[in-house]
C-alpha cells in the first residue's frame, strides 16, 4: 500500500510575497501614480517603513510621500524624480528624509513602476534603505583623511583642495588670494631637549594661536612637522596680507606654557600672492616655501648683526631667539633657489673638472711687516658664473656633503704648495698655512687620519699647518669637540678658533681646548674706528687670549686707523685687505719673494 502523503496547508504565493515584503528590513512604500498635485497617495507601507520613520501604518495611508520631506531634502533630485517617473523610467538616488519626530535620516532609494496585466503602470513602489550610519562613518573617514590628528587642523590634502577651489573662483571675477608658508624657528631644539610630548603640546598651542588670528574663511593647515600652510582667500590688497602676516608672527610673541615651563618660539613666514586662476597650487606652495627660506636667511643675518652689536666679552648666557619675520616671494628668489639646486650637481662636477682654485691671504707680523702665514681660501671658477665666492657655495656644499671632498682637496693642494714654497725659499721654511674646516668636515670620522696622510705625503712639518674651525662649530657640543680637537692636536698641527666673537664661547671649555690661536671676527675689527664699545671688546678679547696663552689674529683689517688701534691693544699679527686681498698662486708667490727682500709694501706706522 502506498502511504498517503498529507498535503500541508500552503499559503498562496501572493500571500508569501506580502509577508516577505512586510518583514523586509528596507522600507517599502507603494503609491498611486498621480504626479500632478496633490501628488501620489500612499497605499501601502511595510513594517520596515514604520520602523524607519516612526509613523504607524494608519497615519500614512492616504497621505502623500511629501510628509517625509524637509528642509534638507534634495529638491533638485525630486524634480529629476518626477521627470523620470513621468516617462515611466525607474529612478534611484540618495537624499535626506525626516521621521515623524522631525529627526533626519539619510536614505538610498529606488523607485520602480508596478504594471497591471496589460502592461499599464498602476502604482509606484519605492524601496528605501537607511544609510545614516554609513554616512557618518564616511564623514569620519573623510575627516581623518583630510585633517592632522595632532592639531585637528586641515592637512595638506585639504589645503590643496581649498586652494584649487579658491583659484578656480578667480576664473569668474578677479580675486586676490595669498598663500603663506609658516615654519617655526628652532623647533627642533624644543623636541630634542624637552621631548616629543612637549613638542606636540607646543605645536597644538601654536596651531590654536595661529587659527584664532585668522578670519573664519581663511584656511590654516598643518603640512607636517613644524610647517603650516595658510590660505587667505579673496583679500583686498597686498598690504592687507602683510598685516595678516605680522599678526601671525606677533601671535607667538607671548610665551607658551609647556609642562610647567615657559617657552618662547618664533616663526618665519613666506608669502606668495595669486591673482590668476592659472596659477598651479603646487607651484604656489613651493614659491611660498622659497620665500620662507629667504625670511629665515635674512632673519639669521639680522640676528647675527644684532648679536654682534650686543656682543660683550663675557659671551655667556642663554641663546636668544629673534629671527622671526616674513618675506614676500619675488622672482629673484626663484633664480636663487634654482641656483641652489643646480649648484649641488655643478659642485661635484666642478671638483672633478678641476674648477676649484686656492687663493692665499697673508698674515702679517705687526712688529716686522713680514708674512708669517697664509690662509688658504677656496674659489670656484664656474664656467658660466665666473668666480664664485665661498659664501655662496660653501653652505650648499655643506648641505650636500660635497664639502668633505672639497675640503680634502683644499688641504692637499695647500700642503703641496706650502712644501714647494719651503723648498724654493729656504728662509721661508717657517711660513705657515692655515686651512678652514667646515662644520661637516670637522665631524667626519677619519678627519685626523686623512690629515696625517697628507702631512706624510708632503713631508711637511705638522707645526706649519694650522686648521681653522669657527667658534660656533667648536662650541656646539663642546664635550664631543674636545675629543676631536685632542686627536687633531696629537698630529702636531696648530688649531685656531675662527670668527671668534660671533658664537657663544664657554670660558671653561676655551681653557681646556688645545687651541693655539683666536681669530677675532672682522665685524669687531670693522667697528674699531667707529665705536668705542668695539675697541673695548677687542681689547678684552686680546687680553683674554693672552691670559689663555693664545695668539690672537684680528681679521678684516682694512685701514691704518684700525691697525693703529689693534697695536695699541697689544696685537702683534693681523690679516686683512689693508695688507692684501686673497691672491691667486702666482701673485702670492711673487709677494712672498718680495717679502723675502725685506718686509711687505705696507705701512705699519702712523706717519701723520
Ligand atoms: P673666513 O675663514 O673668516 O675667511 C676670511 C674671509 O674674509 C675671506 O672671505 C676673506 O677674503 C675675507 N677678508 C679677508 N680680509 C678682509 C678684509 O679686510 N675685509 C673684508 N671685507 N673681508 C676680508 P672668503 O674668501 O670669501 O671666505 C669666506 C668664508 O668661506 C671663510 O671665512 C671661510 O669660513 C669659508 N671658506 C673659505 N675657504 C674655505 C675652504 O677651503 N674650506 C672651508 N671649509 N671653508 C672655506
Ligand atoms: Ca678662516
Ligand atoms: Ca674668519
Amino acid at each position: 500500500m502506498k502511504p498517503q502523503r498529507r498535503k500541508k496547508q500552503h499559503k498562496e504565493p501572493a500571500h508569501l510575497l506580502t509577508d516577505a515584503m512586510w518583514h523586509a528590513r528596507e522600507a517599502v512604500l507603494i503609491t498611486t501614480m498621480e504626479l500632478d498635485p496633490p501628488g501620489p497617495e500612499i497605499v501601502y507601507v511595510n513594517e520596515g517603513f514604520c520602523r524607519m520613520t516612526g509613523y504607524a501604518r494608519a497615519e500614512v495611508i492616504g497621505e502623500t510621500p511629501r510628509i517625509l520631506h524637509g528642509p534638507k531634502t534634495n529638491r533638485a533630485q525630486l524634480d529629476r524624480l518626477r521627470h523620470q517617473l513621468a516617462s515611466g523610467q525607474p529612478f534611484d538616488g540618495e537624499t535626506i528624509n525626516y521621521r515623524k519626530d522631525g529627526s533626519e535620516y539619510v536614505i538610498e532609494w529606488y523607485i520602480v513602476p508596478l504594471r497591471d496585466t496589460a502592461g499599464e503602470i498602476t502604482h509606484w513602489m519605492a524601496i528605501q534603505r537607511d544609510i545614516t550610519e554609513r554616512k557618518v562613518l564616511e564623514e569620519q573617514l573623510r575627516y581623518q583623511v583630510l585633517h592632522d590628528p595632532l592639531t585637528g587642523l586641515p592637512n595638506r590634502i585639504l589645503f590643496m583642495e581649498r586652494l584649487e577651489h579658491a583659484l578656480s573662483l578667480a576664473n569668474r571675477k578677479p580675486r586676490l588670494n595669498a598663500v603663506l608658508f609658516a615654519d617655526l624657528d628652532d623647533f627642533k631644539v624644543v623636541n630634542d631637549s624637552l621631548g616629543h610630548e612637549a613638542g606636540d603640546d607646543l605645536l597644538t598651542q601654536v596651531a590654536r594661536r595661529f587659527r584664532s588670528n585668522l578670519r573664519s574663511e581663511d584656511t590654516i593647515a598643518r603640512f607636517g612637522g613644524d610647517e603650516f600652510g595658510i590660505l587667505l582667500e579673496d583679500v583686498p590688497t597686498a598690504s592687507y596680507v602683510a598685516n595678516a602676516a605680522e599678526r601671525i608672527v606677533d601671535s607667538l610673541r607671548e610665551a607658551f606654557l609647556v609642562k610647567g615651563r615657559e617657552l618662547a618660539i618664533t616663526c618665519s613666514l613666506g608669502i606668495v600672492l595669486a591673482a590668476s586662476s592659472r596659477e598651479r597650487p603646487n607651484e604656489l606652495i613651493r614659491k611660498a616655501d622659497v620665500a620662507m627660506y629667504e625670511a629665515k636667511r635674512e632673519g639669521k643675518q639680522r640676528f647675527a648683526r644684532e648679536l654682534m652689536r650686543k656682543a660683550d666679552i663675557a659671551m655667556y648666557g642663554a641663546k636668544g631667539g629673534g629671527k622671526a619675520r616674513y618675506q614676500m616671494f619675488d622672482p629673484d628668489m626663484n633664480t636663487r633657489a634654482l641656483k641652489r639646486f643646480d649648484f649641488e650637481s655643478d659642485l661635484k662636477r666642478g671638483l672633478e673638472r678641476g674648477e676649484f682654485v686656492v687663493y692665499y691671504q697673508p698674515k702679517v707680523s705687526l712688529a716686522t711687516g713680514n708674512i708669517l702665514g697664509l690662509e688658504a681660501l677656496v674659489r670656484w671658477e664656474h664656467p658660466e658664473l665666473g668666480l664664485v665666492p665661498p659664501s655662496e657655495f660653501i653652505p650648499v656644499a655643506e648641505n650636500s656633503g660635497v664639502i668633505v671632498d672639497i675640503g680634502r682637496w683644499v688641504l692637499q693642494e695647500t700642503c703641496v704648495q706650502l712644501r714647494r714654497w719651503h723648498d724654493s725659499h729656504a728662509s721661508e721654511s717657517s711660513l705657515r698655512a692655515s686651512v678652514n674646516l667646515s662644520a661637516r668636515q670637522f665631524r667626519t670620522p677619519d678627519l685626523a687620519g686623512g690629515i696625517a696622510g697628507v702631512l706624510k705625503e708632503t713631508g711637511l712639518d705638522p707645526e706649519s699647518l694650522e686648521l681653522e674651525i669657527t667658534e660656533t662649530v667648536v662650541m656646539d657640543d663642546a664635550q664631543a669637540t674636545l675629543g676631536i680637537l685632542e686627536t687633531l692636536k696629537s698630529l702636531g698641527v696648530r688649531l685656531a678658533i675662527d670668527d671668534f666673537g660671533t658664537g657663544y664661547s664657554s670660558l671653561a671649555y676655551l681653557k681646556r681646548f688645545p687651541v693655539d690661536t683666536l681669530k677675532i671676527d672682522r665685524l669687531f675689527v670693522a667697528g674699531l674706528d667707529k665705536s668705542v664699545e668695539d675697541e673695548v671688546i677687542v681689547a678684552a678679547m686680546i687680553g683674554l687670549a693672552r691670559d689663555l696663552g693664545l695668539t690672537v689674529i684680528p681679521e678684516g683689517v682694512e685701514t691704518l686707523e684700525q691697525l693703529r688701534r689693534l697695536r695699541k691693544a697689544g696685537c702683534d699679527v693681523a690679516q686683512g685687505y689693508y695688507f692684501s686681498r686673497p691672491l691667486p698662486l702666482e701673485a702670492m708667490t711673487a709677494m712672498l719673494r718680495r717679502n723675502l727682500l725685506g718686509g711687505g709694501p705696507w705701512t705699519l706706522q702712523d706717519t701723520s
